[in-house]
């Protein structure tokens, strides 16, 4: 038995040494005041009637809580209940209370829907900022737990699709637009809001959707738009499975079509969904990503027959203006945690944020935030502005470019980011890791890097007039800067050289990605961080690795503009 005072004793017993130049956890910090990159850029894109909200949202997604409940729900990843204790057929997955939590914190935002509220308005025209003030609050609910975005960004981008086939809109638009999560196993009529999934990808192709075999015949007469269907086959990938309902693509009579599949069924029965397994991730593991197969399951048609990459195409944008947004909100905060970290850690009787070598790898970083977070605001004010030609040209040429350069540049920011921690990034109990293990995904889900560059092909080729709005308009946007000029005059050799064009899709997307980040960062960024992203991603001497060609730069006004506030 342990007698009074024992604890006292235990601890000075094993207290060998005192802890001290560790940097405090990165908690309580306001992901949205302490973010200049990110407020300037709500309020340049049309975003800036949410400032308050944004401002509340931000606390809440960088406390201690917050952080605490995204560390939960990835070291308890969600688990598939196939059967009941007796062998009955259950098919729902369970996660921990704090991936719920992160589910309703989200949903009172707004996220999985703000964008159209004014669907709750027949008639009314979308509200002006709505995609840029729901894109900040994406960028910072990522921040908090990366995984529950996911059912978030489906159920936003489901919108669109689902407006295609009015007499299903009707009944699911209004539960959609509650912004109350309920994580109940119920049939949606019953509960009091509801998020839609995806299913698209199937064993023998992802991106080649052509090359599905899930079969669906009409359940009564010929079917047609809004007609039930029975659908027979299965899917690889289909993540958060408790959604309430799915559009999956399937192959109709007519050719490959849209479907949406309910987990219940109108009287009240289960749909015939039979979950597999659950997928054993890289990261993303708060999130359920499901291997299905679908026993006869009832779904209706949305829009036509052998129509369904058309009709699900608007959904596909949509999480794909999603996937830059989180890319730049994990960068952010690795950059955020990095530079916490390096203020806070003296090495050789120096912070090592006044090391020379870290701040240069700091700013770089930085500029590369800046970058990412300036073109995707730019990308969510084009879905705010479709009517505009101007904003629809950047819209389809730029989701492609964006989609690509951003996810793609993530993973390797993430990993210089944990490196600064040094083995202290290395550990899971940090973030650093986590953020790490995340960011490949953005990349690969929503059409891959090939694929981002294969779309972008196709808009030179089908849309060449969407392409020379653009053009003229970053031309308008270089002026008279020489680097700028340069690059844009890149742009156009690569354009011009059809003969190649098949081979340079990347070349393409990464030139027309930096060449627009750099006239936004020119017109609007401080100098420090215009000059130097100019300066090292438009021209200088070729890097693989940050930190490089920097040496010029005022480093310390970079840095202290990623995160301010400390000294
Ligand atoms: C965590 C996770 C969750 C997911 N959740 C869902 C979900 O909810 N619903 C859903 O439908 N899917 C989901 N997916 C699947 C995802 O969308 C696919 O993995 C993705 O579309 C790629 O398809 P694939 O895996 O079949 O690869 P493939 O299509 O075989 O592609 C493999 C590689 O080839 C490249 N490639 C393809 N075509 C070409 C070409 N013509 N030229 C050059 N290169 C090319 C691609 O860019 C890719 O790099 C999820 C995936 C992951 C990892």
């Amino acid at each position: 038995m342990v007698g009074e005072g024992a604890e006292d004793r235990m601890t000075s017993q094993f207290a060998t040494h005192e802890v001290f130049n560790q940097s405090p956890p990165f908690a309580d910090v306001n992901l949205f005041t302490s973010d200049r990159a990110l407020m300037e850029a709500v309020n340049r894109e049309g975003g800036g009637h949410a400032v308050k909200r944004l401002t509340a949202f931000g606390a809440a997604c960088g406390s201690a809580e917050a952080f605490e409940r995204g560390r939960l729900a990835n070291e308890h990843p969600p688990r598939l209940r196939p059967f009941d204790a007796k062998g009955r057929r259950l098919d729902t997955v369970e996660f921990h209370p704090a991936y719920h939590e992160c589910m309703a914190l989200s949903a009172a935002e707004g996220l999985h829907c703000s964008a159209w509220d004014h669907l709750a308005t027949p008639g009314a025209p979308p509200l002006p900022g709505a995609n840029v003030a729901r894109s900040a609050g994406c960028y910072m609910a990522i921040q908090m737990e990366a995984g529950h975005q996911c059912p978030i960004t489906m159920t936003n981008a489901a919108l669109p699709t689902l407006q295609l086939q009015p007499s299903l809109a009707e009944w699911w638009v209004p539960r959609i637009l509650s912004r109350e999560y309920d994580g109940s196993f119920r049939p949606a009529g019953q509960k009091r809001g509801v998020t839609i999934g995806m299913g698209m990808t199937e064993k023998q192709g992802g991106t080649d959707v052509r090359a599905n075999t899930t079969a669906a015949v009409p359940a009564a007469g010929s079917g047609g738009p809004g007609a039930e269907y029975v659908v027979t086959g299965h899917k690889w990938f289909m993540s958060a499975p408790m959604c309430d309902a799915f559009l999956v693509l399937a192959q109709a009579p007519g050719g490959l079509s849209c479907f949406l599949m309910p987990r219940f069924l109108p009287d009240g029965s289960v749909n015939a969904l039979a979950f597999q397994r659950l997928k054993e991730k890289l990261g993303n593991r708060s999130n359920a990503s499901s291997e299905v197969e679908f026993h006869g399951a009832h779904a209706w048609l949305v829009g036509e027959e052998g129509r369904g990459v058309p009709t699900i195409i608007e959904m596909v944008t949509c999480t794909r203006l999603d996937c830059a947004v989180a890319s730049s909100g994990l960068m952010r905060l690795a950059l955020a945690n990095a530079v916490h970290h390096c203020r806070h850690r003296t090495v050789f009787q120096k912070r090592l944020v006044d090391q020379p070598l870290m701040s240069l790898v700091l700013a770089d970083m930085a500029l590369d935030v800046e970058a990412a977070t300036a073109l995707s605001f730019r990308l969510a004010r084009s879905f705010d502005r479709a009517a505009d030609e101007h904003a629809a040209a950047w819209r389809r040429l730029m989701t492609p470019v964006t989609k690509y350069w951003v996810c793609k540049i993530a993973p390797a920011l993430a990993y210089e980011a944990m490196e600064c921690l040094g083995g202290n990034g290395y550990v899971e109990e940090g973030i650093a890791a986590r953020i790490y293990r995340e960011l490949p995904v953005n990349a690969i889900w929503e059409g891959s890097g090939n694929v981002m560059a294969l779309d972008l092909l196709r808009v030179l080729q089908r849309e060449p007039e969407t392409v020379e709005i653009v053009l003229d308009d970053l031309a308008k946007a270089v002026g008279g800067d020489a680097h700028l000029k340069g690059q844009l005059t890149r742009v156009q050799t690569l354009l011009y050289e059809p003969r190649l064009l098949d081979r340079r899709g990347r070349d393409l997307a990464e030139a027309l990605a930096t060449l627009a980040a750099a006239t936004i960062l020119r017109a609007h960024a401080p100098a420090p961080v215009a000059d130097a992203f100019i300066a090292t991603r438009l021209s200088g001497a070729a890097r693989h690795t940050y930190g490089q060609g920097l040496d010029w730069a005022d480093t310390r006004a970079i840095v202290d503009r990623a995160l301010p506030g400390a000294a």
